[in-house]
């Protein structure tokens, strides 16, 4: 089975009540669209969202991996999926720097989301320095092996492909450059779940309405993760249609 194509938007820490209006116009405009439409709110937002987003999956940017317990200030994967979630972002890379993520700590919170039933969007992404000295391929090997989970499938995971260097910056990689680290994704995924296991593969970093159908004509690029652009359905709306 081809993978399946996704256009999801990471709000980050920011919008309010009010910013809801976006997934109105998104359903409105893309509820009906060949792609899947993801939109990951702040947690606080996942609820309302998911009550009023009609045919807009709505996912939450991280979860613990425990189930519950005492966690002060964190939510678990069955809270995610209790208010409305199908999926959830993890490994963000500013998960990653903010807060110490490892590979490790990725992992396990991918388990426990596919043990609440969550699809999850696991985040690698190499460095300025680490593409500079030449060493992305061996960063994006390394942090696929550590952080996605033997449980993962084409059904609960979705690997994003996001250079650290590109998000928020208005840079990206050259085509070539993205599709040589697609390319490798899909090799090493194939080896480690089998051929037909077909994960969908995302790139992320400062895709916008005007190159993103470029980017989505890239060899195994099966979507996008956007964080800036996916705040407005006028801009998100233009990067869905490219995909749809
Ligand atoms: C992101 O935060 O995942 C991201 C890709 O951000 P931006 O699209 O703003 O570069």
């Amino acid at each position: 089975m081809a993978p399946r194509k996704l256009a999801a938007g990471n709000w980050k820490m920011n919008g309010d009540l009010a910013a809801l209006e976006q997934i109105d116009i998104l359903a409105r405009d893309h509820a009906a669209a060949n792609c899947d439409v993801l939109i990951c709110p702040p947690a606080l937002l996942v609820h309302p969202m998911a009550e009023r987003a009609t045919g807009i999956a709505v996912g939450g940017q991280d979860c613990h991996h425990a189930a519950s317990g005492a966690h002060t200030g964190d939510i678990s994967a069955e809270q995610l999926r209790d208010a409305g979630a199908s999926h959830v972002i993890i490994g963000h890379s500013e998960r990653r720097t903010d807060h110490g993520e490892t590979d490790e700590m990725v992992a396990a919170k991918a388990v426990a989301a596919h043990q609440a039933g969550l699809t999850t969007i696991i985040c690698v992404g190499e460095t300025e320095a680490q593409r500079d000295a030449g060493e992305t391929l061996d960063v994006i090997a390394s942090q696929l092996a550590g952080s996605v989970p033997d449980c993962a499938s084409a059904k609960n995971t979705v690997v994003a492909y996001e250079p650290i260097w590109a998000i928020g910056t208005g840079r990206t990689p050259t085509t070539d450059q993205i599709a040589e680290v697609h390319a490798l994704m899909r090799r090493l995924m194939a080896e480690r779940f089998g051929d037909g296991a077909d994960l969908s593969l995302l790139y992320g970093g400062s895709v916008k309405p005007g190159n993103a159908a470029e980017i989505f004509a890239i060899a195994d690029v099966d979507g996008a993760l956007v964080g800036g652009a996916s705040l407005k359905a006028s801009d998100f709306g233009p990067i869905v249609s490219a995909l749809d």
